[in-house]
């Protein structure tokens, strides 16, 4: 399957959703809604069209991860210590 066609295949599956954000908008939004959800809130009531983002686009979602992870870091006190990775 070519991109242009992964796309439109894409696009079919999130149809339903009206709301459409570029990955500049997306990357915007991502620490916000990391820490949204890090604080015990609804992230993807509250930013719908993010977490949408972050299911279609990969490059996206990586960012979500390492920011998600950076957080949960932040909340236990200090990232892990190189010899546990
Ligand atoms: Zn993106």
């Amino acid at each position: 399957m070519n991109r242009e066609r992964f796309d439109a295949w894409l696009r079919n599956i999130y149809e339903t959703q009206d709301v459409e954000i570029s990955c500049t908008e997306c990357f915007d939004l991502i620490s916000q809604f990391v820490e949204l959800e890090t604080s015990g809130q609804d992230a993807s009531a509250e930013l719908s069209q993010v977490k949408q983002h972050l299911y279609q686009c990969r490059a996206c979602h990586d960012e979500y991860e390492m920011l998600r992870d950076l957080a949960r870091f932040e909340n236990e006190g200090g990232p892990p210590l190189l010899d546990d990775l």
